[in-house]
């Protein structure tokens, strides 16, 4: 019998993915916040190891009740930048199209885990769907669309066929982007179809990874993302750094390398958002900052991710990796700076041309 998706504490319990006397407080966890684990995820993880990275990813946790003051529903602002169901229009650009409401696996630091989940609709309705596509052709300045949900890589091919088909009509958009968890978590779903589905546009159409931890890329992840890659779809990997399961530069590293050798190209490490109930797998910023730096110039170039936080309340992403030039005291021949190298080093560059 093909192994099924763990979607309860009890399906964990009996998977012997949880011990048995942690189940009643898993359940409550479980009521709350939506519980998925894929087969292929599930046998990432050594129940045997309490710190597993994997596990820590996917296995709800008790600590998830406790709520901090600074978290929020919407951690990242989408509802007040969205004029209405299924859009958010926060960069004058581009746009989010939010086309599924569900995703393979559930995240335990989810920044849309009140948005997403069973119990409710799978996906827009057809209705709203054709009111999303509309403003979308209404709006000229939309130059990109980025398709997130949940996970739209969930939806049937039908379904997706048809949005890219529609946004393939509008002369405006010239790029689509797809985020995505599923080669990772279910990466049968990408079938010969589905990228046919997704290639089909004309448009240049990106596929975005959500990968956390260089385990996630199995054979089989590996084989889907290169499918995707092999038709002309190309791939960029958003990670988000996560307290005990990948902020420490070796774990970190593996990560992004093997991103890069999957011809993935890491593109956003994200600073975990304030989601409710995830205060125990956030790092602070300024271990976010070292991690960053830690890989700088000990890593190629290819594998540097920009660090980022999503401001709250809605006012978009901003870069927050260290910095590594600050102003050295004017001389003569103007301004100049002072450039910190990979291994410490302090050097002055010359002012520039003077304005004239
Ligand atoms: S796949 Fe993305 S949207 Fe779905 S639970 Fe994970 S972080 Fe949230």
């Amino acid at each position: 019998m093909p192994a099924t998706t763990h979607r309860s504490a009890a399906d964990l319990v009996a998977a012997g993915l949880v011990p048995p006397e942690k189940l009643i407080e898993l359940e409550r966890v479980a009521a709350r916040y939506a519980v998925s684990l894929t087969p292929e995820m599930g046998e990432l993880i050594d129940p045997a190891d309490r710190l597993d990275p994997i596990a820590r990813q996917f296995i709800p946790d008790p600590a998830e009740l406790d709520r901090r003051p600074n978290e929020s529903v919407d951690p990242i602002g989408d509802d007040p930048n969205s004029p209405l169901e299924g859009i958010v229009h926060r960069y004058p650009d581009r746009v989010l199209l939010k086309l599924a409401y569900v995703c393979a696996v559930y995240c335990r630091f989810c920044f849309r885990r009140e948005m997403v989940g069973p119990g409710r609709r799978r996906a827009l309705s057809g209705a709203a769907l054709a009111a999303a596509l509309a403003y979308i052709r209404e709006h000229p300045q939309i130059w990109e669309v980025i398709l997130t949900g949940g996970d739209p890589l969930i939806l049937s091919g039908r379904r997706l066929r048809a949005v890219m088909a529609a946004l393939a009509l509008v002369e405006h958009v010239k790029v689509l982007r797809i985020h995505t968890r599923v080669p990772v978590a279910a990466a049968a779903l990408i079938t010969p179809a589905l990228v046919r589905a997704l290639a089909a546009s004309g448009k240049a159409t990106y596929v975005v990874l959500h990968a956390n931890h260089e385990r996630e890329l199995t054979p089989a992840a590996r084989a889907a993302c290169a499918r995707l890659v092999d038709a002309g779809i190309p791939m960029l990997g958003q990670s988000v750094l996560l307290r005990g399961v990948n902020d420490d530069p070796a774990t970190l590293a593996a990560l992004l390398r093997a991103l890069v050798e999957c011809r993935i190209k890491p593109y956003y490490l994200h600073h975990g958002d304030l989601a409710p109930g995830t205060a125990h797998l956030r790092t602070t910023i300024a271990q976010g900052q070292a991690l960053v730096r830690s890989l700088q110039g000990r890593l190629s170039g290819l594998c540097q991710p920009a660090y980022m936080l999503d401001i709250p309340g809605g006012h978009g992403k901003s870069p927050i990796g260290p910095s590594y030039i600050r102003a050295a005291p004017a001389g003569p021949a103007g301004e100049s700076f002072e450039i910190e190298d990979f291994n410490g080093g302090r050097h002055i560059y010359p002012p520039g041309p003077a304005a004239g």
